[in-house]
């Protein structure tokens, strides 16, 4: 019999920092699904292939996972009993998760009343300590750096260097379904964790560990990288409201109706920057207004349901398109990082109210009518 998909470290052992060793901690993570597009480049006629990477069916609903798998397993290795992270949802949802898998507790920071309805419902049904803070993510980043250097916790935020480690296997992912690396890939920025991680597995995928690129002489990824097709060009976006790569400064205040993403202050800062620049790539924003109409596109037209945050990076590629910089021909893969179920009050308030009618046969009959196909 075949042994089934039990997660990425299993599957991933040999270019993961574990050993004998270490447990793993698993909730079965990764092996997500890489849907192409059939309607949207169609509609928008352009022939291109888009396929999306679906994180939102990682186990706890985010690529989160991906990352977490691997850092609660190394925190337990070292004996840790337990965990810490600020969040914005979908970090607490998955930290969460793992911990109790795991059996130790986890502590969780997450900005009042700016959290989507379904992570804070993960992070307390999973028993984690909720703390909320009068204050943002980028506060509670700070608050947490502090509390684990004098108290006995793991702190899991993707400053946690096996974080980056378990999220760099989606690319080993893509290029295993692809046969090789895409022309583009475009994802959120946030913190700026998971940009870094793409761009670590896409290099060790490449056998680039450190910079060359073996496939062109040693030249291509700073002087051609569009043309080199062992690793893709990467478009980070972000939310508008909170774009600090844009600005090219840290944001004080962010806002933005994609709560995943509502981050000022980002972590992996050079490590984003060296991952776009060494890529060739170059990062973007959308309004919310943008991030909004992309997510519901990408519902109505393909089925496929994101959190508006995973969104952006529709809406970034919809930006790139209009900016012609894409030509025809191109493979472009769009991670989604979380699943729609997650955010409903965003995806309720965006969509027209269901009718309302007496339960007749006449008054059904006569609002399907008027809704069929013409
Ligand atoms: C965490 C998260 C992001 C941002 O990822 P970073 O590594 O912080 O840049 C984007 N989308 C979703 C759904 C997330 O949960």
């Amino acid at each position: 019999m075949q042994p089934h998909y039990q997660g990425l470290i299993r599957r991933y052992r040999d270019r993961l920092p574990v050993s004998a060793a270490t447990p793993v901690i698993s909730l079965n993570e990764g092996n997500t699904p890489l849907v192409e597009l059939q309607n949207l480049p169609r509609r928008l006629g352009r022939s291109v292939r888009i396929l999306c990477k679906f994180e939102g069916l990682n186990p706890t609903g985010s690529f989160k996972d991906r990352g977490m798998t691997m850092a609660v397993s190394k925190a337990v290795e070292a004996g840790a009993r337990a965990i810490i992270c600020a969040s914005t949802g979908n970090t607490s949802a998955a930290a969460a998760a793992y911990a109790a898998r795991a059996g130790i507790s986890c502590f969780v920071l997450i900005p009042e009343g700016k959290i989507a309805l379904g992570k804070l419902s993960q992070a307390m049904m999973h028993g984690a300590t909720v703390i909320q803070i009068r204050g943002n993510f980028d506060d509670g980043m700070r608050l947490v750096q502090e509390a684990a250097k004098h108290l006995p916790l793991t702190l899991v935020n993707s400053i946690n260097p096996f974080r980056l480690q378990g999220q760099k296997t989606i690319a080993f992912e893509v290029v295993e379904a692809l046969g090789e690396a895409p022309d583009y890939h475009v994802l959120p920025v946030g913190n700026a964790g998971n940009i870094s991680a793409h761009w670590i597995g896409y290099s060790e995928a490449a056998g680039l560990v450190s910079g060359s690129c073996n496939h062109c002489g040693g030249a291509c990824p700073y002087l051609a990288p569009a043309l080199c097709k062992r690793r893709p060009v990467l478009i980070g976006v972000q939310a508008a409201g909170a774009a600090p790569f844009l600005r090219g400064a840290m944001v004080d205040n962010p806002e933005t109706v994609a709560t995943a993403i509502r981050i000022g202050h980002p972590v992996s800062w050079d490590l984003a920057w060296a991952a776009k620049n060494e890529s060739g790539g170059w990062f973007s924003e959308a309004t919310d207004a943008e991030i909004l109409a992309a997510q519901k596109l990408l519902a109505e037209t393909e089925g496929i349901f994101c959190e508006p945050a995973s969104a952006v990076s529709i809406a970034g590629l919809l930006k790139a398109f209009e900016r012609g910089v894409i030509g025809d021909g191109s493979v472009i893969v769009c991670t989604l990082t979380g699943h729609g179920l997650k955010d409903p009050d965003t995806a309720i308030s965006q969509s027209s109210a269901p009718f309302l009618v007496d339960a007749t046969g006449s008054a059904i009959e006569a609002l399907i009518k008027e809704h069929l196909p013409r």
